[in-house]
């Protein structure tokens, strides 16, 4: 059993009452051991090594299976965007209603990136700044949006009508200004991709959406957030207050997600409190077990529940997200 007698009261009781029959998961790393060499190993204190060093759809399933028992879910996937992962090797198990997406360097000619999309059905890209980093010799913390994609794949994902799920680089994150410029560049340039910025912009904490461009995306109708880790109401209520709730999407992070803690706002910072002893980004380990936890992904169900308009909570956990991937 993956959840224990705390986390199924709250599913009857805070949960169950109010979740929609559907739950689409739209930001999800589903990769086995096969993906990398044989003597690859995480760092000991990796969450990645929470479920043995993969997360393969059939533990999703199961895990699922146990967090929303009375719920059909589905995903939209992606494998781990680490440079030891091979790109070739896709998520497997997708069934019906499930959607997948190919890891993409700037080192991938557009040609190769599309065969791989053809050849697994894959419904768009998921870029992230180490490959921007290794490929063009810069720092992590130097990557900018630009440079996680080629033009050439852009035109080639802008033609066949493909999402991008972006975690933006930067340590200023929603509130850099040049990010802010590439984002908007990318959805004017592009209007057939669905670009899903991922974690509302990486804000996890009030400063960083006040100071974001939100607004200026209303404008754009390819422009999707997705709510990946943010388990933050006020993030949400900004969010809603100031975007369309067509254009957000519930995702987790999974496994991320599955691990126990909860990511609060400090001091105009962030960080994770954890439950278990593993690393998420800036993390903070309840070592003493002063309090019991559950799971980010609860976690972030109950924000999105408490906060997303009622009329809107179906559309967001499960609709919204068939706009983006179906096509
Ligand atoms: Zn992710």
């Amino acid at each position: 059993m993956f959840t224990n007698d705390n986390d199924r009261l709250i599913y009857e009781e805070e949960l169950a009452p109010r979740l929609p029959e559907k739950i689409f998961d739209a930001h999800v790393h589903i990769w086995s051991k096969a993906d990398f060499p044989a003597d690859f190993h995480f760092h000991e204190k990796s969450c990645n090594n929470r479920f043995g060093g993969e997360f393969t759809m059939a533990m999703w399933r199961s895990i699922v299976a146990e967090l929303l028992p009375r719920q059909e879910c589905h995903l939209n996937c992606f494998g781990m965007p680490n440079d030891a992962a091979d790109r070739d090797k896709l998520p497997e198990g997708a069934l019906p209603g499930d959607f997948i997406n190919v890891l993409v360097s700037p080192a991938d000619p557009a040609e190769l990136v599309e065969e791989r999309i053809v050849r697994s059905g894959s419904t768009g890209v998921k870029p992230y700044l180490n490959y921007g980093a290794a490929f063009y010799h810069k720092p992590a913390n130097d990557v900018e949006i630009k440079d996680m994609l080629t033009p050439s794949q852009l035109a080639m994902l802008d033609r066949r009508k493909l999402a991008v799920t972006l975690h933006i680089p930067r340590s200023g994150r929603f509130a850099d200004k040049l990010n802010q410029r590439q984002m908007i560049e990318l959805c004017d340039k592009y209007p057939n991709i669905r670009f899903v910025f991922a974690h509302i912009g990486r804000a996890y904490f009030m400063k960083n959406i006040y100071e974001s461009n939100l607004d200026e995306f209303v404008k754009y109708p390819n422009a999707y957030f997705d709510t990946a880790m943010i388990n933050h109401e006020g993030i949400l209520k900004y969010t809603f207050d100031h975007f369309p709730a067509e254009r957000v999407l519930f995702g987790s992070d999974a496994p991320i997600s599955f691990l126990r803690g909860k990511s609060v706002e400090i001091n105009n910072q962030y960080a994770y409190l954890m439950g278990e002893d593993y690393a998420v980004g800036t993390s903070i380990v309840d070592t003493e077990n002063a309090v019991k936890f559950t799971t980010f992904f609860y976690e972030q169900l109950r924000a999105i529940i408490n906060v997303t308009p009622k009329e809107h909570l179906a559309d967001v956990l499960y609709n919204n997200a068939q706009r983006v991937f179906l096509r």
